[in-house]
């Protein structure tokens, strides 16, 4: 069966099924007499549950997230209030008001299309599962004595669970659920446990004890494999290993093309978990961090502090290459509980800078945080969904303000930072050349940009065959605000997945594009295939693809034009 490979490497072993056992909630109504000590026993629930977590000696940087994300969730005043309001109101038993409280608080989230936020739910969940726990006096997961090595079978597997996991003994997981950004992908991945998510029903197929294999680099699962599959997994594996270490050589390589042209890859991530991972794929810095995933999982009372933490400790990782990150991206499929954001038509709606905008207490607070950050190493803020000038202009202005506010107050920041915008909508792309003047960098966010020109809903996939990477306006609007960024002399990068597709790395070479950045594993391979080219040979592939007039004409034109230029190299 195939999923998601969520985390790379091959397994073969003996099945434990670990079926999700979703605790049953019933609810109950408590006399008026019981009310104060059911609230008591909630809090002390919560106390007990934080503990728990405060135990867990898992000291890697994607743990030590993971976890203090579920404690942050603990502390949350607003649900916390909330429950106890139930319980008080209601006259309910704790266990219900815990588990329609966390339902209230994960609706929107759930319905996201986004599944990064889909998976917060799941964090959500996880936590008041462990409340409702203690409070039914139920003992902590049992996966916490394997006496012998397994392949962790299941439906899903929730972070706490595999926090409590003998991690020793687990060779693979195979998981019938799972996104590849959920919590888990980035923990087995962190781990380097073997793992394929998104299995569908693959958990009712295996028996405890069946032999399983889990390749993770192809995101397969094989259960009682005959002699032929296991040994053409073998085989595969092993070539894919020698590609790999073929890659890995490029990871302190330059990208540089055949003629001398040099570019820098950048790599995109959510989490500070992911650095390890930038930095070993030898990536020339961050050139997106979207940050607002701290305020999904923090809250939007997220302090200066922790905001200013979580910056630095980026930036001294990646030091002396840049970082890159962008200010709040909130609304549109990023939706966060509590801050009013749920609109008819969210993508054209109040988000990113003019949510900020109208929300300053917000924006400030970022910015100061950034800009007292921006110390510790090489720095770059970059505004997300500007439109026009004037937008442009407020945002500059509300920096100014944070570091006006911080020259007064003596605290120390970088005012040599960099200050850059993204061009994703169309408008903007159009005005290029009236926003250049402004900053010191362009990104473009393709997969925004794609969105708006050609007015095809990204996550919609009844429409998915309009959404056209190669369109001859996608590519138009590219090569135009790289023209114009390079006219005023900035830089131009591209931060959306087209920069991470290898099959257009020689024309977004050919475009004139100066920096890619994409998902961490997809680094090498970009750097790979941009060394082979040259950028004269690039620059002519972009000419003559601007002249065609449809899509399935530029990409029919380019397979041809890489296999002449394969066979010329052979
Ligand atoms: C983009 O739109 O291309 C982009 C990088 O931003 P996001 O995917 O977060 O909207
Ligand atoms: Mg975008």
């Amino acid at each position: 069966m195939t999923g998601i490979p969520s985390s790379s490497g091959l397994a073969d072993g003996p099945a434990l099924v670990y079926l999700h056992s979703s605790i049953i909630t019933e609810k109950e109504h408590i006399l008026p007499s019981r009310i104060q000590k059911e609230v008591s026993r909630f809090h002390a629930a919560v106390k007990t549950v934080s503990k728990e977590l405060e135990q867990i000696g898992d000291d890697s940087t994607t743990s030590k997230d993971i976890l203090e994300t579920h404690r942050m969730m603990l502390g949350d005043p607003e649900f916390i209030r909330a429950v106890d309001a139930m319980i008080e109101q209601e006259a309910v038993c704790a266990p219900w008001a815990v588990k329609t409280t966390i339902e209230t608080m994960t609706k929107p989230l759930e319905s996201s299309k986004d599944a990064v936020f889909r998976e917060r739910a799941m964090d959500f969940e996880d936590v008041s599962l462990q409340i409702i726990r203690v409070l039914e006096g139920q003992p902590q997961h049992g996966l916490s004595h394997l006496d012998h090595d397994v392949i962790l079978v299941g439906d899903k597997l929730l972070p706490s669970e595999l926090f409590s996991i003998d991690k020793t003994h687990v060779l693979g997981i195979a998981l019938d659920g799972g996104g590849p950004t959920s919590h888990i992908a980035i923990l087995t991945r962190s781990l380097r446990i073997p793992t394929v998510l998104a299995l569908g029903s693959f958990s009712s197929k295996v028996h405890n004890g069946d032999e399983v294999i889990v390749d993770g680099n192809y995101g397969e699962v094989f259960v009682r494999p005959e002699l032929g599959a296991k040994r053409t997994v073998k085989e595969r594996n092993e070539r894919m290993q020698e590609e790999q270490h073929q890659l890995d050589m490029l990871s302190r390589l330059p990208t540089v093309t055949t003629d001398g042209h040099t570019m820098k890859i950048l790599a995109n991530i959510e989490m500070v978990g992911e650095v390890p991972m930038v930095k070993q794929v030898g990536s020339d810095g961050i050139g997106l961090y979207r940050s607002e995933y701290l305020i999904l999982e923090g809250g939007e009372k997220i302090s200066e502090d922790t905001q200013f933490e979580n910056y630095k400790s980026v930036i001294q990782a990646m030091a002396p290459n840049p970082v890159t990150i962008r200010t709040f991206d909130i609304g549109g499929d990023k939706v966060v509980p509590g801050l009013g954001i749920d609109e008819q038509n969210p993508i054209l709606g109040w988000r990113a800078v003019r949510f900020c905008l109208a929300r300053k207490d917000i924006f400030s607070v970022q910015l100061r945080a950034l800009l007292r950050a921006s110390v510790y190493g090489k720095l770059r803020i970059m505004f997300p969904m500007i439109s026009g000038v004037k937008e442009l202009d407020d945002v500059l202005a509300v920096l100014d303000q944070a570091k006006r506010e911080l020259d007064e107050q003596g605290i120390p920041y970088d005012h040599q930072v960099r200050v850059g915008t993204m061009i994703e909508v169309p408008s903007a792309a159009l005005c290029a050349d009236l926003l250049a003047g402004r900053v010191d960098f362009f990104s473009i966010g393709t997969n925004d940009l794609i969105q708006y020109t050609l007015a095809v809903d990204r996550g919609n996939e009844k429409i998915a065959y309009l959404y056209q990477p190669l369109h001859p306006a996608v590519l138009r609007s590219i090569k135009m605000i790289i023209d114009k960024g390079h006219f005023a002399g900035i830089p131009v990068g591209m931060c959306g997945e087209m920069a991470g597709n290898g099959f257009l790395s020689p024309l977004l070479c050919g475009l004139g594009l100066d920096e890619f950045s994409m998902d961490p594993q997809s680094v090498l391979a970009v750097r790979r295939n941009l060394r082979m080219v040259s950028y004269a040979e690039c620059g002519e592939l972009a000419d003559a693809v601007l002249q065609l007039d449809e899509s399935e004409a530029i990409k029919t034109y380019m397979k041809d034009w890489m296999e002449r230029h394969e066979r010329k190299n052979e």
